[in-house]
This record gives structure tokens, sequence and C-alpha cells, in this order.
């Protein structure tokens, strides 16, 4: 049985359709806390091998009761705190959640795998590990260094070193995914493409941090998801891989984007680009984030199936759904 954790969040639960359709004969057990960012739509999904139990990885007790009752042999790891914003109001829950939690599951993945040498661990991490790139410098590879600037991803930082530890120490068999910006179903409203989307449906001000000019590289979900999949079943273990979509654009430029598409779609009684309102910037707002996916796209085969206009047209349609 595969371990999904946080698979009623936004990745988590593309992740969890797409495998069910791949894999429909692999049982799939999701454990997730339910929190303000899940899809309830997950927790309910009617499949033969889908098991649904709602709780925290951060409670070891919770993880013992898991681990008990089901004969688990690869976790995929998604469950963390997600938005940089709330880390900057609620930096204890990341801490919990996503350092604590991560050392939990990978605790218990020690007792698996001593019984079970196929054991995978697969940890989703963020390009964020690695900060915030000048206008000229490279996209980050595998071999970047690490300098995150928000509680967020300093907390996921310390993940991807604790998991990386298992594999060194202990010989864990992990992998461990760092990607740019997703975008696509299932996200909830507080990020950037669907806040957008709400607000032209709205008619309310589309707020844009400071100058809008931060430069962020945006994957349709669907290819991260396909990403995962690849580097569990053909990574070489103990190793990283980045996962980006080549797509580089400054946040005004995609929110324009939006409200273009927006306008022709529903013939809209106003420009909703007179919506735009720039705010306060974030504190600690890192300038460009891009990534270099040479490493999976040469050894394990990997391409973003898909064009950027196409994937953010049939977001903005599912969203106005
Ligand atoms: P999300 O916030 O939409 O979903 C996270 C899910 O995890 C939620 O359902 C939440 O309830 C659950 N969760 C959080 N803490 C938990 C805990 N302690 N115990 C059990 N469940 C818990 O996040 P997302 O955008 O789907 O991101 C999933 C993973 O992918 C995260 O690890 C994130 O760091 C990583 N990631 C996200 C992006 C992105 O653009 N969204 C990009 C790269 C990597």
């Amino acid at each position: 049985m595969i371990l999904v954790t946080g698979g009623c969040g936004f990745i988590g639960t593309n992740f969890i359709k797409k495998f069910l359709t791949q894999y429909p004969d692999i049982e799939l057990l999701n454990i997730d806390k339910l929190s303000y960012a899940s899809i309830v739509d997950t927790s309910q999904i009617t499949h033969k091998n889908y098991i649904f139990e709602k709780g925290d990885i951060s409670d070891a007790s919770f993880l013992d009761m898991i681990f008990k009752k089901y004969k688990i042999s690869g976790i995929f790891n998604f469950a963390a705190e997600s938005h940089v914003d709330q880390s900057i109001f609620h930096p204890r829950k990341f801490i919990e959640s996503n350092i604590l939690g991560t050392f939990n599951l990978l605790e218990k993945s020690l007792e698996i795998f001593e019984e079970n040498e196929n054991f995978k661990f697969l940890h989703v991490s963020t390009d964020e590990v690695f900060g915030s790139l000048n206008l000229n410098e490279d996209p980050f590879d595998e071999l970047s260094r690490y300098k995150p600037n928000s509680p967020y991803s300093a907390s996921k930082a310390s993940s991807d070193h604790i998991v990386n530890s298992f594999n060194k120490t202990f010989n864990l068999p992990t992998l461990v995914t760092n990607c740019s910006n997703n975008f696509g179903p299932y996200q909830h409203k507080e990020k950037l493409i669907p806040k957008t989307i709400q607000c032209i449906l709205d008619r309310k001000n589309i707020p844009i941090y400071g100058n809008g000019k931060q430069i962020r590289d945006w994957l349709y979900v669907n290819d991260h998801c396909e990403a995962i999949l690849k580097v569990f079943f053909n990574g070489k273990l103990g190793e990283t891989y980045n996962i980006g979509g080549s797509n580089e654009i400054k946040n005004i430029e995609l929110v324009k984007k939006i409200c273009r598409l927006m306008n022709d779609l529903l013939s809209l009684e106003i420009n909703s680009e007179t919506l735009i309102s720039y705010v306060n910037d974030r504190p600690g707002h890192d300038i460009r984030y891009a990534i270099n996916s040479s490493k999976i796209k040469d050894n394990l085969k990997w391409q973003p199936s898909s064009n950027f206009d196409d994937n953010l047209l049939d977001t903005i349609k599912w969203y106005i759904k």
C-alpha cells in the first residue's frame, strides 16, 4: 500500500486522481489533517483501492496507529503548511508540520525499511529553498546552495536536509523533488492565480504585492504529478530532482494575461485590468525563482507536456465552472 500525506491539498488532490487512474490496482492511503487549505473532494473519493484517514503527521501517536493498521510500502510526502504569507503570521505551524511531521514519517519509515528493503520515501519540496535569484543569474540546479528567506521555505529546507540525512546515515531509500510554482485545478484561493480569477469574477480589486515585478517559473500541476511519479518509480535513490516549467513570467504580466483571457472569455462589462491594485510588498519577498530541470529531463525523460497559455485558459475555465 502507498501512503500519500497531505492528499487533500492542491497538488495532492491532483496527484491522487492521477495515481488512481494510472495505477487502479495499487492501494492508496491518504492521510490529511483537513486544514483550511484542504479540498474535501479527495477525502470523499470512492474507489475500491482508496482509503482516507484524518490525522496530523506531527502527531507521532497518530502515525503509530496508522503504521500498525496498514502495511505501507512507499510514501509520497506532500503534507505541509504551504502559504508563505501564513508563515509570516504563524511560523510555528510550519515548524510543526513541515519539519517535525516529516521527521515523524522518517522515523516510522526506518521501521518499515528494516522489514522491506523495497520501501521508498519521496519528499515533495519546493524551489523556494534556494532563495531568490537576480535577473541575470542562472536558474537553480540540484547543486545550488540552500538560502531560504521565509519561515515556509526555511521549514521546507530543513525537512529536505533531514530526509537526505536519513538516506546518508541510515541508507533509507529517499528521493527529494524541488519544484517551481504550480497552477491548475483545486488550488486554494489564497494563491495568486485563483485569487486573481476570483477577484475578477467578484469585480473586486486584484491585490499585487510591491511593483509586481517578481518573477516565478510556473508549471502545470499535472506535469508536476507526472514528474513525481517518474522520480518515484525510476529516480536514483538518495538523489534530488529539480522540476520546473521554464515559464518565467512577472507576477504583474501573469495577472494581466489572466485579465485579458477573462475579458474575452466572459465578455466583461469592464476591462478587468482596471481592478489591479498595488499593495505593500510582502516582507522578505523573493525577486525571482527559476529552475533548471535538465537532470530529470535527461535522466528520466520527463518533459512538461503542455502549453502554458492553454493550461492557463483551462485553469480559468475550471475555476469559473
Ligand atoms: P496545500 O496547502 O494546498 O495542501 C497541503 C495539504 O497538506 C492540506 O490538505 C493540509 O491539510 C495538509 N497538511 C498540512 N499539514 C499537515 C499535517 N501536519 N498533517 C497532515 N496533513 C497536513 O499545498 P500544496 O500546494 O498542495 O503543496 C503540497 C506540497 O508541495 C507541499 O509540501 C509544498 O511545499 C510542495 N510544493 C508546492 C508548490 C506549489 O506551487 N503549490 C510548489 C512546489 C512544492
